[in-house]
């Protein structure tokens, strides 16, 4: 019997990534990377996991990639000749990650034509994102029509937050004629970290009002009541709330005029200075964690500034968000940093015992793939590590999608 199978794609402007799945169990079969897509000068990276066999495979070649078009090609090529995907037929349906779906979407959707054009309608919100994803989900079209596809949006997670906490307070017809409001992304991760942390603590997710917290190179917590996003710090754009790798997070929104008039900073050059140096690299010159953990632990000064600096947003909005939850069951900790990093862990559950939260430092220091548990045995709070898996996430939502197709 055929075996079928679910692909997932996270097409960025130069790179496309994909995981191969079991359809029955979603199981991973094959992922894979193309890198420096559309680089013609220098050969594309393109790197591939085939781990369907009794040992894992990995490829690399070193040819140049044109465009979306030829890395799908490449792609179906390596799936080929690894016998993971054989042929097109065996596919259940595609599932795309796309940034944003605004409004619009507050569930993954099946594509078709009405769906591209309102992705396409999104771009000023997301002008890097939203083009790149459109560029993979019209390629597989192109590619594969008659396989089902889905989209499975980053900010659909946080549609369910109430009004009163996604809007500015800006005059109201901004939002009315420009939709300017907090939408809030890496749903996909803080929707999975939820449900696998009720599911760990094996009490119904619609009991519980969980804080997760998605530290990577990009950041930021959301306050989860019965599975429902009620807050989250990313906002209009993935702009504010925790400090990221060179993201500023929040800040007086005055300090844009103040530069703008000072220092003669036009649009261009302070979207380049929030977004591209600020953040962990503006305060001390390095955006990865693990670099600046090690400076710290030397006694480098800046360093030690960016690891408190970011550990003390981080600990105003699980302070925040116990309180707009009015209480929390547990909190999350995941993507790269919250996953790895037990300095971080440990520096921004500190001082917070009034507040039920007391972590174990021993548990703390473990590493292990699985959910770990790091919480002392009088804290009222439940502290866990879950590695994160958005692809897995947008796999199960594609299913869904698709099972809902097949039963109506
Ligand atoms: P992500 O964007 O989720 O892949 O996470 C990337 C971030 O995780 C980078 O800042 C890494 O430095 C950080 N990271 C990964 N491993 C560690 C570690 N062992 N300690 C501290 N930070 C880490």
């Amino acid at each position: 019997m055929k075996i079928m199978k679910i692909l997932v794609f996270n097409s960025g402007s130069s790179s496309l990534k994909f995981q191969l799945f079991v359809k029955a169990d979603l199981s991973v079969l094959a992922s894979g990377l193309i890198e420096q897509i559309g680089d013609l000068k220098s050969a594309a990276k393109l790197s591939f996991v085939d781990s369907s066999g009794l040992l894992a495979r990995e490829l690399k070649r070193s040819d140049p990639v044109a465009d979306h078009r030829e890395a799908i090609k490449v792609m179906a090529e390596m799936l080929r000749e690894s016998g993971t995907l054989v042929d097109s037929g065996e596919l259940a349906g595609i599932g795309h990650r796309v940034v944003h779906g605004g409004e619009a979407f507050h569930e993954p959707v099946l594509i078709d034509e009405i769906v591209i054009a309102d992705i396409e309608e999104l771009i000023p919100l997301a002008p890097l994102h939203n083009p790149a994803n459109l560029m993979g989900i019209r390629v597989a079209m192109e590619h594969v029509p008659q396989i089902s596809q889905v989209a499975v949006f980053d900010t659909a997670f946080h549609q369910s937050i109430p009004e009163h906490a996604y809007l500015y307070a800006l005059p109201y017809s901004l939002y009315e004629k420009k939709k300017v409001r907090r939408y809030g992304f890496h749903g996909t991760s803080h929707s999975y970290v939820a449900r696998q942390a009720a599911l760990y603590l094996d009490r119904p997710l619609n009991e519980l009002n969980i804080i997760t917290l998605h530290l990577g190179n990009g950041a930021s917590a959301a306050a989860i009541r019965g599975g429902k996003s009620i807050d989250t710090s990313m906002g209009l754009t993935p702009l504010e709330g925790l400090i990221k790798g060179t993201r500023s997070g929040d800040l007086d929104p005055a300090i844009l005029f103040y530069l703008g008039r000072e220092s003669g900073l036009d649009m261009d050059a302070l979207d380049t200075l929030l977004n591209k140096e600020s953040g962990l690299k503006g305060i001390c010159g390095e955006n990865d964690m693990r670099t600046i953990s090690e400076a710290a632990d030397r006694g480098d000064s800046r360093a030690r500034l960016a690891l408190t600096m970011f550990c003390y947003r981080l600990q105003k909005y699980i302070g925040a968000y116990m309180a707009a939850l009015g209480g929390a069951d547990c909190i999350v900790f995941t993507g790269g940093i919250g996953e790895n990093s037990a300095t971080v862990r440990q520096l921004s559950c500190q001082g917070l015992e009034r507040l039920g939260l007391t972590l174990d430092q021993e548990k703390n220091r473990i590493r292990q793939k699985e959910i770990l548990e790091i919480q002392a045995a009088d804290s009222r709070v439940s502290l866990l590590v879950i590695p994160t898996d958005e692809e897995y996430e947008i796999a199960s939502q594609t299913l869904q999608v698709i099972n809902k197709l097949m039963a109506s």
